[in-house]
């Protein structure tokens, strides 16, 4: 029998091999991730974990630095719970562009794994690191420390690219290296509880399904709204923009997610396929979808500063967009001619990440022109599924009135661990599980859509973007 190497599960003595273990990705999300799922105790505990990087650490550096990142166990027990965990972290210092670390790091492997009497090893790698060093870093662990005889996979952070060409030019440089089943690029939108559950929302509650189209749907709004600004983080997003950092990648999940025909399994191809085929119905994007661009100045009372003030943006120049509206096109049967709306930005007023279905009125009958219902998934600030609903108020009045048929996480799982983004998709690379990983056909036709857009704003007809307050609701006209 032929096994599925693609689909095995990795159980004991797995190797994760965690390459940037000193920067900022490592200490927020990765070790707080590994550590959720070892003390959930979903990870098992003969995993060792070989942290990899330029810079001369300690184990205990390691955990003094992430600690305040890793986040209490549902059944407590923390303390004891880390020291067994650091028990399983190694650390190997070595440099990313030469063989000799990576030597050390073979040898540290392979003592562990003749310990445990392992024949078929199970190596997870994963590139936290610049994308500049990813194919360096790539190259030499093929060389020295893939799985020969076992199975090999490979996590790899976003941004796969800047745009279509730098994007497939990365695909490129991994193709001799791995094989496309042993790549797992990360979007952690897709690793969200929440967008996890969209798909069950959508597909198992017929009634659902069959208002979900033009019909019924009036407009689609994706929001993205950030009450701070770059605040020290200006170095990575000036040549990044609010575009390439939220747009083409976690809102399109979002609204791929949200607008796809129904897969035909619950399983990981199935799902990528439904995806891939809905993107490309979308139109590509170009000047015609601009609504807004806009940069933020300080806020109305001076106390905040304006994008250019921000120390780690060196050009004072910058014409780096904080904020941009667009208007998107879904051209097939089932979404064709309904407006959609996907809006991003920094500084803004509140911390709001959703995605809005908002329905149509309804015309005739006892109640016409009553407020239309609105679904909503709401990422940001809190967790929660609902839908308004019209209804009378108790009394002897007949006031139509919305309330929200409310499924708040918060409430209704407040005992239950609700997995983190990071947490999810690491188990999944551990269960061979794809679903929630980007595939180079999804990649291609995002990027597709959006270089244009690109282009255009960022070559020498781009409108100057506008000029709004820290703290405000967006360039002027933009009103919730
Ligand atoms: P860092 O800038 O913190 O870099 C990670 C590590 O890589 C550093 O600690 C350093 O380790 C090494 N490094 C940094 N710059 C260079 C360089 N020019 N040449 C060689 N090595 C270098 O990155 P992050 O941790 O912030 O991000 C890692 C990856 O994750 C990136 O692809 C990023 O886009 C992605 N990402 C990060 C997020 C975040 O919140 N930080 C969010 C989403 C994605 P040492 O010198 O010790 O070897």
């Amino acid at each position: 029998m032929t096994v599925d190497t693609q689909t095995v599960e990795f159980k004991k003595n797995t190797v994760f091999v965690l390459f940037g273990a000193s920067g900022d990705l490592a200490k927020k999300e990765t070790f707080p991730a590994l550590f959720g799922l070892f003390s959930e105790g979903v990870m098992d505990p003969s995993t060792k974990i070989f942290c990899y990087a330029r810079s001369n650490l300690t184990v205990q550096q390691l955990r003094d630095n992430c600690a305040q990142y890793c986040r209490p166990s549902t059944t407590g027990n923390d303390k004891a719970k880390m020291d067994q965990f650091f028990k399983m972290v190694t650390y190997v210092q070595g440099n990313y562009d030469t063989d000799v670390g990576f030597i050390k790091l073979r040898g540290e492997i392979e003592a562990f794994e003749k310990e445990r009497g392992v024949t078929e090893p199970h190596r997870i790698f994963y590139l936290a690191i610049p994308p500049p060093i990813f194919l360096t870093v790539a190259s030499h662990l093929k060389n020295n420390v893939y799985a020969e005889n076992g199975i090999t996979r490979l996590i790899v952070e976003k941004p796969f690219g800047d745009d279509l060409e730098t994007s497939r030019e990365l695909q490129r440089g991994f193709k001799p290296l791995f094989k496309e089943e042993e790549i797992f690029k990360i979007d952690h939108f897709l690793g969200k509880d929440d967008l996890k559950r969209l798909l069950a929302v959508r597909f198992a509650n017929p009634f659902l399904g069959a208002t979900w189209n033009k019909e019924y749907i009036e407009q689609i709004e994706v929001w993205f709204k950030e009450p701070f600004g770059a605040e020290g983080r200006g170095g990575y997003f000036d040549p990044v923009g609010i575009i390439r950092d939220v747009m083409q990648n976690h809102l399109l999940q979002i609204l791929t997610i949200a607008t796809m025909e129904e897969p035909v399994a619950y399983e990981a191809e199935a799902i990528r396929d439904a995806k891939v085929q809905l993107l490309k119905c979308m139109e590509t994007l170009g000047p015609k979808n601009v609504v807004a661009t806009g940069q933020y100045t300080n806020s109305l009372d001076g106390k905040l500063p304006s994008y250019l003030d921000d120390d780690t943006v060196l050009d004072k120049n910058s014409k780096c967009l904080t904020f941009t509206e667009i208007t998107m096109d879904i051209k097939n049967e089932r979404w064709a001619g309904v407006p959609i709306v996907m809006r991003a930005g920094k500084s803004l007023d509140e911390d709001r990440v959703e995605i809005r279905m908002k329905y149509k009125k309804n015309a005739y009958g006892m109640f016409p022109g009553v407020t239309p219902n609105m679904f909503v998934i709401q990422f940001h600030p809190e967790r929660k599924i609902y839908m308004n609903f019209n209804t009378t108020a108790p009394g002897f009045v007949d006031n139509l009135h919305q309330v929200p048929l409310d499924m708040t996480y918060s409430k209704k799982y407040a005992n239950d661990w609700v997995p983190e983004a990071y947490e999810r998709l690491i188990r999944d690379c551990f269960l061979g599980n794809r679903a929630n990983y980007v595939r180079d056909d999804e990649l291609d036709v995002s990027w597709a859509i959006f270089t244009p857009l690109l282009q255009y704003l960022e070559g020498p007809n781009a409108p100057a973007p506008e000029i709004y307050p820290y703290g405000s609701t967006g360039p002027k006209g933009i009103l919730e």
